[in-house]
């Protein structure tokens, strides 16, 4: 089946009691028990398991062609649960350009639990291979990246873990399951944080991880998300997977858009960079039109002037909203040095801009008066 009916299909299914065909938020923390002891339902208590948690789980399981998932209450929550399905010793492979949150829970939290980790350019095979040691367990692939939209060869990577039986995750948030699938590249895990373009409304904090397989590492990622509990509101489950109804659509419409804007900036006189693997100049774009179908929402630009200018092109859109994260249907323009603190290497001058719903013309005509005014 393809994507876009996967999402408006999966999940759901008509309420046999009040024929309601839009699922019901399921707010009971307990449920029944039969006279015999029996749950005929599955559902025991809240955290262990929810209705409008399964719905959620089901759908995003089958948009990433995998056989299982486990939604959490964030992205991070995601992601901590499959560091915590390691044992202390063992040894990660990441990018050195990870999503800075990642790379802030194994260097402050996770290497207190003795999870040592290798961060290295993901973009080099070789370095990659070279990385790995007798105790490397989990190879982590990120990408596009953030905030420089590097380009990373999913199934090139996957197969590198594969000869070395370590476990592959994609933290596959940027591109969605609407533009690129990682378990079809041969990823073990995928995490998203839903936050973003699967919830994409900006009203609601999310992570799920999806597996390939149902084996012993997803059993320990489950057992960790329902005995450590860091579960997703029922109310979040059902909005999220609301926003994913619309997901294959919203993606191709974020995607046409930051193409347009990024060729707009691309030939602009006070840009000094583009970073969107969309463009043919990009490094990464032939690897991203093989693996993706569209080239996404989100892009980097670097502005003439400095730390000073980015400020002032920033401060200078109207229709931008000046604030962390993406995936919502408002544009958002953000300094990223600043907010990614002193360990980010992120030039000075980088803007990074999430593309919204809005008309392109409107956005490209906002960024325009702004290089102009204050470029
Ligand atoms: C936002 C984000 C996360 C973290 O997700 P939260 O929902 O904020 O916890 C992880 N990875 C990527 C790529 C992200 O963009």
């Amino acid at each position: 089946m393809n994507i876009e009916t996967i999402a408006v299909h999966s999940g759901r299914s008509v309420d046999p009691v009040t024929g309601a065909i839009t699922p019901p938020i399921h707010m009971s923390t307990t449920f029944e028990r039969e006279a015999d002891g029996s749950y005929p339902h599955g559902f025991v208590y809240g955290r262990s398991g929810n209705p409008s948690r399964k719905l959620l789980e089901e759908c995003v399981r089958d948009l990433e062609g995998g056989v299982a998932a486990a939604a959490f209450g964030s992205g991070m929550a995601a992601i901590m649960s499959v560091f915590q399905s390691l044992s202390p010793g063992d040894h990660v492979i990441a990018p050195r350009d990870i999503y800075h949150g990642t790379a802030r829970l194994l260097r402050e939290v996770m290497a207190r639990w003795n999870l040592d980790t290798s961060f290295v350019d993901m973009t080099d095979i070789d370095v990659v291979r070279q990385a790995i040691i007798p105790s490397t367990r989990l190879l982590i692939v990120e990408t596009p990246s953030n905030p420089l939209l590097k380009i990373t060869d999913v199934a090139a990577m996957t197969e590198v873990a594969r000869q070395r039986g370590i476990t592959c995750l994609c933290d596959n948030t940027w591109a969605s399951p609407a533009l690129q699938r990682c378990i079809d590249l041969g990823a073990d895990l995928v995490v998203h944080s839903t936050t973003k373009y699967l919830g994409g409304h900006g009203d609601v904090t999310g992570g799920i991880v999806v597996s390939a397989r149902q084996d012993g590492l997803f059993e320990e990622i489950g057992r960790i998300q329902q005995q450590g509990g860091a579960v997703p509101s029922p109310f979040d489950c059902w909005l999220i997977l609301r926003g994913i109804r619309t997901l294959p659509y919203r993606m191709r419409a974020h995607s046409e858009s930051a193409a347009k804007v990024a060729t707009f900036l691309d030939g602009h006189p006070k840009v000094l960079e583009v970073y969107y693997p969309g463009l043919k100049g990009h490094p990464g774009h032939d690897i991203a039109r093989r693996q993706m179908d569209l080239f996404g929402g989100m892009l980097s630009f670097r502005v003439q002037g400095g730390r000073e200018a980015a400020f002032r092109v920033a401060a200078g859109t109207s229709l931008f909203v000046r604030a962390t994260s993406l995936g919502s249907y408002e544009s958002l323009i953000e300094h990223r040095a600043s907010i990614e603190g002193p360990e980010s290497g992120t030039p000075d001058d980088l803007l990074r801009v999430s593309v919204g719903l809005e008309n392109a013309d409107d956005l490209i005509s906002d960024l325009e008066q702004a290089l102009t005014a204050g470029g």
